[in-house]
């Protein structure tokens, strides 16, 4: 019996495309749903009632115990590149429950992730342990407060059932909420397995769904709009990208199918944020060759887009090569959008309104001394913004000493007082990131221990990162040299 005043306001496009693109597959019970943690403020953005959601009727829908009024679970076809090798992928281990429509019109999706078998899940067993699963929530909720487009985390509930991995784990349901889980991979899916139709179908889709002006620009023609619709997308991972080097964000798995055309940062598995700053940093022990690197990931995203745009070849002209040059000019477009986005935020990090000649230079010699000086990447623009210069490592050295006297010479330039660039400077350079051993630190008293108290904390100081509270500054410290080299594994 559901409660009527939860606020479940379902519909269901993705289940109205044709059945090539999912296939409809009903939830799995578990033993004993427990709630976890619920996000009473994501809750409420979605018309969602937080009281209501701690029900036992509503634990039973994050756990496929139950379903919300109106859901239609199907489990989403796709493919994909994995480290460069394409393969059928597809909810392996995930249930798209529906669309949520909130108070304000937006739709989102509602997906269990870790709800059991579907028919892709090969060999795998459909579940997902409480470790990675309240890690994704920490993560996503993280990039979320940072300003980042990411998916996001509704709820986590214990399933009372043992997952086997290496060892015995608890099992657990995050049930995640999306702009939708159209992936790139999604459309390699269609161009691989389908006809040409298939992916002008889900073109069709995505342009209404998340790019809605071009469905209403009369005159580009119909490859015009899908020609617009790379352009677009490409356009958004530039910006997307370029917010995770700002924030030292390292994905650490940008398979193709793990790239969404909402545009959010989306699968939350190995990623981790750097801390010594080098553009080399891997956590991933499965990126044994550095390809999801942090100063790879721009280089990345054009080589996933590029998959994107063979797929849609067939549609942007009748003619193969006029296709490809078509293309090869939408996807030019990353590295100016990138770096123009990058550099913008790299000012605003460093204080800066205006756009001078010399910044990129400004910019590129502070990463190199930091990248010498193996310096945080977080503290050391936490030690600009608040004025203790003497903190970061290579604070003594002439070269440190030049590169301020030529910053604070471009901020004495500028026509913004000292004290309107220090605030821009807060609101560009977080107090806090989801460090490696505080995460750690929290997954292991709440899965340990069932001491939920430690992620509680964490996720209170990450929700505000550029508060800049007294309570923030522990945050800032540094994990012990024995808790390095930090390892991420999916
Ligand atoms: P990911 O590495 O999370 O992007 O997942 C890659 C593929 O593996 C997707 O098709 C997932 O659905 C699938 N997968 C991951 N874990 C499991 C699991 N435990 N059982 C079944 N499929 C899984
Ligand atoms: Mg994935
Ligand atoms: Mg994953």
């Amino acid at each position: 019996h559901e409660n009527p005043n939860t606020g479940w306001n379902f519909d269901n496009t993705y289940a109205r495309l044709p059945e090539f693109f999912f296939t409809k597959q009903e939830t799995k019970p578990v033993r004993s749903p427990m709630l976890i943690v619920l996000n009473d403020s994501l809750a409420a953005e979605l018309g969602l009632n937080p009281e209501a959601l701690r029900s036992e009727a509503n634990v039973a829908v994050f756990a496929g115990n139950g379903l919300p009024p109106g859901a239609e679970p199907l489990a989403q076809a796709y493919a994909g590149h994995q480290f460069g090798y394409f393969t059928m992928l597809g909810d392996g281990r995930a249930l798209l429950l529906g669309e949520q429509i909130a108070p304000r019109g937006d739709r989102f999706d509602i997906q269990l992730k870790g709800s059991g078998r579907t028919p892709y899940s090969r060999g795998g067993d459909g579940r997902a342990a409480l470790g990675p699963m309240l890690r994704e929530y920490i993560i996503s909720e993280a990039m979320h407060a940072l300003g980042i487009p990411t998916t996001r985390s509704l709820a986590v509930v214990t399933t009372g059932e043992t997952v086997v991995r290496e060892q015995g784990l608890r099992g657990a349901i995050l049930t995640r909420v999306a702009a939708s889980h159209v992936r790139v991979g999604t459309f390699q899916y269609a161009a691989q397995f389908g006809e040409p139709a298939d992916v002008r179908t889900l073109a069709d889709y995505v342009i209404q769904r998340h790019y809605p002006q071009l469905a209403e620009l009369a005159d580009i023609g119909e490859s015009g709009r899908y020609l617009a619709l790379l352009r677009e997308a490409t356009q958004r991972q530039a910006a997307l990208i370029a917010k995770w080097q700002l924030v030292g964000f390292i994905h650490g798995v940008m398979n193709t199918d793990n790239m969404a055309l909402s545009g959010e940062t989306i699968d939350y598995g190995p990623c981790a944020f750097m801390d010594a700053y080098d553009p080399a940093t891997v956590f991933s022990s499965i990126d044994r060759h550095g390809r999801y690197a942090y100063g790879n990931q721009p280089n990345i995203a054009v080589w996933n887009l590029s998959r994107f745009a063979e797929s849609l070849l067939p549609l942007l002209h009748e003619e193969e090569d006029q296709a490809v040059k078509l293309a090869e000019e939408a996807l030019h477009g990353f590295s100016w959008q990138f770096e123009a986005a990058w550099l913008q935020g790299m000012r605003s990090k460093l204080g800066l309104f205006s756009e001078q000649e010399e910044d990129a230079a400004l910019v590129k010699d502070l990463l190199d001394l930091m990248h010498q000086h193996r310096a945080d990447f977080t503290n050391t623009f936490l030690a600009l913004t608040f004025d203790r210069l003497e903190e970061p490592p290579m604070a003594g050295t002439p070269e440190w000493s030049g590169w301020l006297t030529r910053w604070q010479a471009r901020l004495a330039e500028q026509a913004e007082s000292q004290e309107a660039a220090r605030e821009l400077m807060r609101r560009s350079n977080p107090a806090v990131i989801p460090r490696n051993h505080r995460v750690e630190e929290a997954l292991e008293a709440a899965v340990e221990r069932d001491d939920y108290g430690v992620m509680q904390r964490l996720l209170e100081a990450l929700a505000q990162p550029f508060a800049h509270t007294p309570q923030q500054a522990e945050y800032a410290e540094l994990p012990k040299a024995c808790d390095r080299p930090y390892r991420t594994f999916c």
